[in-house]
C-alpha cells in the first residue's frame, strides 16, 4: 500500500486528495513534518506559490521537503506546484523560495493578461489516449530546461504555441495546468505508477 501526501498549506488540496486516492493508495494531507515522514510521495497543489512559499517556511516544511526530494521522493506539482519544483523562478517575489529539484526556469503568470486563464487541448507524451483538456489559471510556463529534463507537453497553437507546460525529471513531475479540476485522472495515475516504480 502506498501513502501519497498532498501538501495542504494552501491551494486546491481537496481535488488532489480525491484524484490520488485509490484502492491501494491512501491520500494524506500534509501540514507538518511528522505527516511528511509518513508519505511515500507528495503532490504540491495549485494555488499561490508566494503564499505557499511563506507557509512552507512558517510550518518548517521547506527544508524537510527539500531533503526528501534530494533523497528521491517522487513529487508531482501542478501550476503553483510546478513553480515550487523549479530550481529557478522568474517574476517571483524577491523572497520567494522553492523546493527545487527540477532543473528548469519557470516564469510565473507567464501567459499574461489576455489569456490569464484559458483552456486548450494538448497531448502529454507517455500518457495514452485522447488529448487532455488542459485548464490554465494564471499559470506559469517553463522558459527553459536543463539536459536531464524531459519535456512532456507543449502548448499547441495560439499566441503561446510551443511553450513547455509539462516536464519530468526522474521522480519529479510537473504540469502548468490543473488535471485535478477536470476529472481526467490520467496524470495522477501516471504519477502513482511512477511512485510504485520508484518503490
Ligand atoms: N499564479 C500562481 C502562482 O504564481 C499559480 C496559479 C495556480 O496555481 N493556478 O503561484
Amino acid at each position: 500500500r502506498l501513502t501519497i501526501g498532498v501538501l495542504a498549506l494552501q491551494g486546491d488540496v481537496r481535488e488532489h486528495l480525491r484524484a490520488v486516492a485509490a484502492d491501494d493508495v491512501t491520500a494524506l494531507a500534509v501540514r507538518r513534518p511528522a505527516e511528511l515522514a509518513q508519505v511515500d510521495a507528495l503532490v504540491v497543489p495549485g494555488g499561490e506559490s508566494t503564499t505557499m512559499s511563506n507557509l512552507a517556511v512558517a510550518f518548517e516544511l521547506l527544508e524537510p521537503i527539500r531533503a526528501r526530494i534530494a533523497a528521491g521522493m517522487p513529487v508531482y506539482g501542478s501550476c503553483a506546484g510546478m513553480i515550487m519544483l523549479a530550481e529557478t523562478v522568474l517574476d517571483g517575489r524577491l523572497d520567494q523560495r522553492s523546493f527545487g529539484g527540477i532543473d528548469m526556469v519557470v516564469r510565473r503568470n507567464a501567459f499574461g493578461r489576455q489569456v490569464d486563464s484559458f483552456e486548450t487541448s494538448l497531448s502529454v507524451s507517455g500518457i495514452a489516449g485522447e488529448p487532455f483538456h488542459a485548464v490554465f489559471i494564471r499559470a506559469p510556463w517553463v522558459e527553459s530546461v536543463g539536459p536531464g529534463v524531459e519535456v512532456l507537453a507543449r502548448v499547441e497553437g495560439g499566441p503561446a504555441d510551443g511553450r513547455i507546460v509539462a516536464v519530468r525529471q526522474g521522480n519529479l513531475l510537473a504540469t502548468a495546468f490543473h488535471p485535478e479540476l477536470t476529472g481526467d485522472l490520467r496524470v495522477h495515475r501516471f504519477f502513482v505508477d511512477l511512485v510504485r516504480a520508484a518503490r
